[in-house]
This record gives C-alpha cells, sequence and structure tokens, in this order.
C-alpha cells in the first residue's frame, strides 16, 4: 500500500463538539417561564407548554412556554411602554445597546452554536462558522445604522412596536436579521420564534439582560401559530416582518390588508443553480455542496434546481454523484459532519413524500449507498434527474437534501427555465466568463444572484425576493427602510366613488364620435363592453363620455405592458430624454389643459394654471432624476463585491385619486416610467378626461407601445381586477379605503407589491410628494455577488 492508498483508505475519528456546558445550560432552565416580556420570565398565561426535542435523537430538550393572545398583549403592552424613551434616545445610545448584544453574543459564541446544533440538528461547523458569527456581525453592523439614522434617512423616523415571526431553519440568525434593524431604527419588538427552535432565542434573551437592553425594548415570546395570529393581528402593532413559507405569508398579507401596518415578507424558494459549459466544474460541484446540502436544504434560497448546460450535463452529474458519497451523514456534533438530521419528524415525511411523487412524476432519484444513523430524522442527499420542468420536484420547495436536476442548450433557454418559478429568491450562475455571468445576472427574476457561489450573506448587503419568495428587504439600507417611516404629505380623506357617472350606450353611428377611448398598446381603442361614462363638469353639464373600462380591458392593458420590452431595456438617459420630452409636448398644451381642469374641477384658471405647471415640472423632476437613483457597490468582508442594482418592478397597475387629478396622475406615473416599469393607470374616476386627453401627449412623445396604458372606467372594479392579476408586480392604489384595503387582500395570487393610500389622497402639490420615496416604490433592489480572485 503506497501513502495515497493509505491516506484514502483512512477512516474518520469522530471529532465530537463538547455539549457539557449545553447540557448544564438546559439543566438550570425553568422553561415553563419562558415568556421574556418587559424583562421579567412569565410563564404563558394559560399555563401551557410545548416540547422542543433534537432531531438527532428525538429526545426531549425542553418543554416551553406555550404564549396566547393574552401573553401577546402583555408583550406588545411592555412595547409600547417601552417605545418612547428608546425611541427618543439618541443613535449613539443605542448603538452602544447593539454593539454590546454583538460584544455578549461574541463572549457566549459557543454555547450558541452548539444550542442551535442541538435544538435544530444543524452541523456545527454550520452553526459555529456561519449562524453565529453572521449573526453577531448583524448586530455590530446596526449599531452603526442607530448613529447614522439622521443623516442617512433624513425626514424617517422608527416604525414605532414591530412584531416579527420567524422560522426554525437558521433560528439565531433569523432573529438577528429581525432584531438588529429594528433596534437601530428606534423601534421595540415582540419576536415569535419557531416553536421547533426556541432555544437560542432564550440563551438571546438573557443576553439582552446582561447587555443593558432597556426593559421592553425586545420581548421574546414563545409559541406557535396561535402567538402568531395573536401578533400579526394585534391593533398596538405598527409593522409585521415575517419569515417564513409563502403559505403564511399569504396568509398574512390577508390579515393585515386595510390595518395600515408595515409589511415585509421573506418566504420560500425555489433558486436556480445555473451551470454554463465554460464552468469550472470542481468549483460548481462545491458550490453545489454550499447550495442544496447546507443545512439538509432547509434553507430558504437553497440552490434546489440544477440547471446544467446539456454538453457537460453527464460529466457534472458524475462528479456530483462521486461527491455525494463522500458527504458525511451523521451527529450534528461531529465536526465532521457534512450532513446532520432534519428538524423534526413531521419535515422528514414531507421530503420522503414529495421525492416519492418526483418519483411517480418520472424523475430519477439517485442516493449515495451510505448508512443512516439509527435514531434521528435523517435523509440522504438525493439527486433527482430526468426532471421535466412541471415536475413537483422542479416546482414545489422541499426544503430538504434534495436537488432536482434539468438540462438547457442555450443562455436564452437556461434564463427561461430558470424564471419558470412563481418563486424569486436567488440564483447561481457559473461560467468563467464574467460577461456571459453579468448578462445573465439581471435577467433572473430573483432577489440575490451569485456569480460562481452561492449563500453568500452579509449584513451590509440586502436579501430577499420577488415574486412568492415576498417583498422587503433584509440587511444594509434596504434593510433599514423595512423599519422606518418617512412622512409623506397626506391630502384630503378619499370617499367612496358616487354613482354621478353614468354609463350610457356608445354611439356608433356616422356621426363623428368624439367619445375618448381607452389607451392600449399605444393605441386609442374601445372598451371591451362597448359601454361609456358620461362625465359632467364642475357645473353638472355633459363634458364628455369616457370608455367603461372592464376585467378584458385591464387584462389587454396588462398583456400590453408585459410585451413593452424597449421601456425597460431602454438606457436611463433615453427614459430620461422621452420624459423631457412628454414635459415638453404637455408644456405646449399647457392652456388646453388648464381650461379642461377649470372646467371638469371648477378650480380657479390661476389654480388650474398651477396645477399645470407642476404636472410639466414633475415629469421634468423625474426626467432628471430617471439617471440618477442609481444603486450602490457594496464591500461585504469577503472576496468578492456586491452590486445592489435598482431593477424596475416590472408591470405596475397605478389606481389615481381625483384630487389634483392632473399633478395625481402624473406624479404616480412618472416615477414608476423613470425607473423602467411599464404602467396600467386607471385615472380619476370622476375627472378622467384629463387622462384621455394625455393620449395625443404621449403619442407624440415617442414613448414605446405598451409603456403606458390607460384604462378609465370604475376605480374600484378595475383596482380590483389588478390586484388579482399575476402578471401585475406592483400595485400603487390611492382611492377609498375599502377599495385600497380590498387591494392588498387580493394581491395575495403572485404577492404583488401594493403600495396604498390607505383611503388618504396626497397633497400632490406639496415637493414632499415626489423624489425618492417613489422612485424605491418603483425598483427593486438586487444584490450580484461577484467575487475576485483566483
Ligand atoms: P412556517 O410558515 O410554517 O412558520 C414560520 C413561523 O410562522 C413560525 O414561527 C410559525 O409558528 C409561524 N406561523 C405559522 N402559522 C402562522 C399564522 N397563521 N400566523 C402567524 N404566524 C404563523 O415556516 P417554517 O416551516 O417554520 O419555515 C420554513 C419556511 O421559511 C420555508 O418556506 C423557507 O423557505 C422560509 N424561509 C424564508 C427565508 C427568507 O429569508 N426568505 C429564510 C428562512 C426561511
Amino acid at each position: 500500500m503506497n501513502i495515497l492508498d493509505r491516506y484514502h483508505a483512512m477512516e474518520y475519528g469522530p471529532a465530537p463538539e463538547a455539549r457539557n456546558e449545553a447540557d448544564a445550560w438546559l439543566a438550570a432552565r425553568d422553561f415553563s417561564k419562558a415568556l421574556f416580556i418587559g424583562g421579567d420570565w412569565k410563564a404563558a398565561s394559560g399555563g401551557k407548554t410545548f416540547e422542543t426535542s433534537e432531531p438527532s435523537s428525538g429526545k426531549l430538550l425542553a418543554k416551553v412556554s406555550d404564549a396566547n393572545a393574552a401573553d401577546i398583549d402583555a408583550a406588545v403592552a411592555a412595547a409600547t411602554k417601552a417605545l418612547p424613551k428608546w425611541s427618543a434616545a439618541s443613535g449613539y445610545v443605542r448603538a452602544k445597546v447593539l454593539y454590546a448584544i454583538g460584544r455578549a453574543m461574541q463572549r457566549h459564541q459557543r454555547l450558541f452554536a452548539v444550542l442551535e446544533t442541538i435544538d435544530n440538528g444543524k452541523p456545527i461547523r454550520e452553526s459555529r462558522d456561519i449562524d453565529v458569527p453572521l449573526a453577531i456581525r448583524h448586530f455590530i453592523h446596526h449599531a452603526g445604522w442607530a448613529q447614522a439614522l439622521d443623516k442617512d434617512f433624513p425626514g424617517h423616523k422608527g416604525v414605532g412596536v414591530v412584531g416579527q415571526i420567524i422560522p426554525w431553519n437558521f433560528p439565531l440568525l433569523m432573529l438577528a436579521w429581525k432584531i438588529a434593524p429594528a433596534l437601530a431604527a428606534g423601534c421595540t419588538v415582540v419576536l415569535k420564534p419557531a416553536e421547533f427552535t426556541p432555544l437560542t432565542s432564550i440563551l438571546f434573551a438573557e443576553i439582552c439582560e446582561r447587555a443593558g437592553v432597556p426593559k421592553g425594548v425586545v420581548n421574546i415570546v414563545q409559541g406557535g401559530p396561535e402567538a402568531g395570529v395573536a401578533i400579526v393581528n394585534h391593533p398596538g402593532i405598527q409593522k409585521i416582518a415575517f419569515t417564513g413559507s409563502s403559505e403564511v405569508g399569504k396568509i398574512i398579507r390577508k390579515a393585515t390588508a386595510g390595518s395600515g401596518k408595515k409589511l415585509s415578507l421573506e418566504l420560500g424558494g425555489k433558486s436556480a443553480f445555473i451551470v454554463f459549459e465554460d464552468a469550472d466544474l470542481d468549483s460548481a460541484v462545491e458550490g453545489l455542496v454550499d447550495g442544496i446540502w447546507f443545512n439538509q436544504g432547509q434553507v430558504c434560497c437553497a440552490g434546489s434546481r440544477l440547471l446544467v448546460q446539456e454538453g457537460i450535463a453527464d460529466a457534472l452529474i458524475a462528479k456530483v454523484k462521486t461527491r455525494m458519497s463522500r458527504l458525511r451523514v451523521g451527529s450534528p456534533l461531529d465536526k465532521n459532519t457534512d450532513i446532520g438530521p432534519l428538524v423534526d419528524l413531521t419535515q422528514l415525511d414531507r421530503v420522503k413524500g414529495l421525492v416519492a411523487e418526483g418519483d411517480r412524476q418520472g424523475a430519477v432519484c439517485w442516493q449515495p449507498d451510505a448508512a443512516l444513523p439509527s435514531s434521528g430524522y435523517y435523509h440522504l442527499p438525493t439527486l433527482a434527474t430526468g426532471v421535466s420542468p412541471a415536475n413537483i420536484l422542479a416546482q414545489e420547495e422541499v426544503f430538504g437534501p434534495v436537488l432536482a436536476t434539468m438540462t438547457f442548450r442555450n443562455t436564452e433557454e437556461a434564463i427561461e427555465l430558470a424564471n419558470n418559478t412563481r418563486y424569486g429568491l436567488a440564483a447561481s450562475v457559473w461560467s468563467e466568463n464574467v460577461n456571459l455571468a453579468l448578462h445573465v445576472a439581471p435577467q433572473l427574476k430573483a432577489g440575490v444572484v451569485w456569480v460562481n457561489g452561492t449563500n453568500m450573506f452579509d449584513a451590509a448587503c440586502g436579501f430577499g425576493g420577488y415574486r412568492e419568495s415576498g417583498f422587503g428587504r433584509e440587511g444594509g439600507r434596504e434593510g433599514m427602510f423595512e423599519y422606518l417611516t418617512a412622512k409623506l404629505p397626506l391630502g384630503p380623506v378619499i370617499k367612496p366613488a358616487t354613482t354621478s357617472a353614468q354609463p350610457v350606450e356608445q354611439a356608433d353611428g356616422s356621426a363623428i364620435d368624439r367619445t375618448a377611448k381607452l389607451f392600449i398598446g399605444g393605441k386609442q381603442v374601445r372598451p371591451d363592453g362597448n359601454y361609456s361614462l358620461a362625465i359632467a363638469t364642475a357645473k353638472g353639464k355633459l363634458a364628455g363620455e369616457v370608455g367603461l373600462g372592464s376585467r378584458k380591458d385591464i387584462r389587454d392593458a396588462v398583456s400590453a405592458a408585459r410585451g413593452a420590452k424597449a421601456w425597460p431595456e431602454a438606457t436611463a438617459y433615453n427614459r430620461s430624454q422621452v420624459l423631457y420630452y412628454l414635459a415638453e409636448n404637455l408644456s405646449g398644451r399647457a392652456g388646453e389643459f388648464a381650461a379642461r381642469l377649470t372646467e371638469l374641477t371648477g378650480a380657479t384658471p390661476k389654480a388650474a394654471r398651477e396645477e399645470v405647471e407642476q404636472s410639466i415640472e414633475r415629469l421634468f423632476l423625474y426626467a432628471g432624476l430617471a439617471d440618477k437613483f442609481e444603486g450602490r457597490v457594496h464591500q461585504p468582508p469577503a472576496r468578492a463585491v456586491t452590486l445592489a442594482l435598482h431593477e424596475p418592478v416590472g408591470v405596475v397597475g397605478i389606481v389615481a385619486p381625483d384630487s389634483s387629478p392632473l399633478l395625481g396622475l402624473i406624479s404616480l406615473v412618472a416615477p414608476a416610467l423613470a425607473m423602467g416599469n411599464t404602467v396600467v393607470a386607471v385615472p380619476s374616476e370622476r375627472y378622467p378626461l384629463l387622462a384621455t386627453d394625455l393620449y395625443q401627449v404621449i403619442e407624440y412623445s415617442d414613448i414605446p407601445s405598451g409603456a403606458i396604458n390607460i384604462v378609465t372606467g370604475r376605480s374600484a372594479e378595475l383596482a380590483g381586477v389588478l390586484a388579482k392579476h399575476d402578471d401585475v408586480d406592483g400595485l400603487w392604489v390611492f382611492a377609498d379605503a375599502e377599495t385600497c384595503a380590498k387591494a392588498e387582500a387580493e394581491s395575495i395570487g403572485n404577492l404583488k407589491r401594493v403600495w396604498s393610500g390607505n383611503g388618504r389622497s396626497l397633497d400632490w402639490a406639496s415637493d414632499e410628494a415626489a423624489g425618492d420615496a417613489f422612485l424605491r416604490r418603483a425598483v427593486e433592489v438586487k444584490n450580484v455577488w461577484v467575487p475576485y480572485g483566483d
């Protein structure tokens, strides 16, 4: 036997992490008093407990207080009491507290890691080297934001009391992602961990006591969905931050509709791992190990769909299988272990069920020939080949160590396959050609893209998804905005539309038809239903008629907006020029628009002229900002740069208010267009002729067909159609409170981003009704990680 043979024949010796400190910690606690409320440890008022057990053995670890609605009331009361002092404290005071938390966590780093591994089942290497250090980094990073608040977020203040609900896959890290920005922003929190993994949050609460966090600023309540529901519905909470499944995310979106609560949702994923034929295959294989087998695949951004270019598929799959055979499945406390148990028996059964179903649907599921430990919720790493795009393993989030593989022929097909999912959380692109990788990254519908890498995270770089992966970002500057509110200048309360506008049958005679039509795909078209609305002047006379838009018209408009590729693909400079031209053309007809405003709204000629002037000025503003509201480059503590790109949200529906009908419409449409979105606008129901008069201005302004579409009609009805339409990515609604609430509730199909005025209009003439607050809503931030160095 030569040395190499000996080396290969060598067995791993066990390298277990000591658990005595963790066991001593467990033995010393009274978990029946595990609710941390107002700085005190309390039992659940209903006296109930739930069990948390060890996934590697099934053994009971603790019986933990199970909070009910009364406990949530108490926690919200404590957070509310603590809020005034905490939010008024200087940034420096808050920074010192955040720093103290980070430092105290560092001192107990090992205990955190061991407890996390015992409770969740993740390999100690991961909890020790990734979860815990990253959680600490979040607190220390956000200490800086607390002090930078006044300078970096002028006009913003903390949103108030925040309810935070987190899952079990990264218990401590998700807690850090939630609590650190909230405290930096001056909010107080009520956080509920997942019922499978309460332990590290209890240790964290002890750290808060020691680090001098004022009582009531951080409240941690243990419990299951009942406690979660009580947080979501609590009227004393101003923001809900949720991480968990898309299914529960949708329930929460619906439950908070109309409440005025700010909401961020970090949900599931089905992320693509794309390997082009010029990739370094060995690196890609190591990336895959990290991408799908990290934390047993129980990762929201797991690269669970391997898309590989046809020519290298066999070679890559062979390498993957070889590597899979070497993955060590076993005790998560062993430092050699790559794959530990799943979190719970229910999760194991779910994964097994999905694999069996994938198999039944034609996938070929392969597992290495390895023995599983005799107890615990283990599942072998699994590779599914021959997976059709419709197979359950290609579509459903498995949340287990299961990789589904598909092949592609060329770049276009890779992008199409990658985007063929209802999710949009993350993607990895593997190619030695950085030009190709950076060509593909912007075309992927995902909030995070890793080039030649995977699962890279940092507190300074935002993380979050598109589509059914949710909305909002965690980390960095964009993450801070989730806990802040900007003062927008409020306008009048919007009342439900009156029936003053009456439908009339449209004339089809030979007389010259002066009825304003709809504007769809660059053309003036009759409404599908062939009905019109009679529009009255301020004096109650007939001013004209407009088309009565219907569901079908909105569908046509959305499809025109989706097809208008020229606008989002245009350069920002190009969009800027077109918007300037639009302003110029409106200015040429300013007198006519002012007269129309006076005729319809009864505004004085002076006020009408002012509104037209302000509309032109606003177009000018956004024309100028089109190429200035740009992303950033982050330099995380890794050999990588992160490009935080501003991308258009996509197709944006806009329901404009009656107040300042021209300026209101333009104040909403212009920022959306400036950032490259395409728009379906429903103008003021009462004064739609101002919008229909714009058709010719638009036609003369070089705006590509379909970039802006206008559908006149009943605002409430059309808002509902836009809300339910799954090809609309964003919806801005300035309508009565009921219409706004319904739009939020009905947006859950594709979890579109809804911005609602909650029944209030804005003071559109104010300078504060323009600028960054609008542009921010018009973009998604995509973080593209680009590593460097050999
Ligand atoms: P889950 O949605 O079942 O539970 C998440 C949390 O919500 C738990 O604390 C649970 O008690 C609570 N909850 C359950 N029903 C509720 C309700 N009706 N109202 C309020 N709260 C309720 O998810 P899970 O199984 O714990 O976690 C796995 C999911 O989390 C996966 O889909 C994963 O992709 C997702 N996840 C996403 C991210 C991200 O950043 N996007 C990160 C981690 C996990």
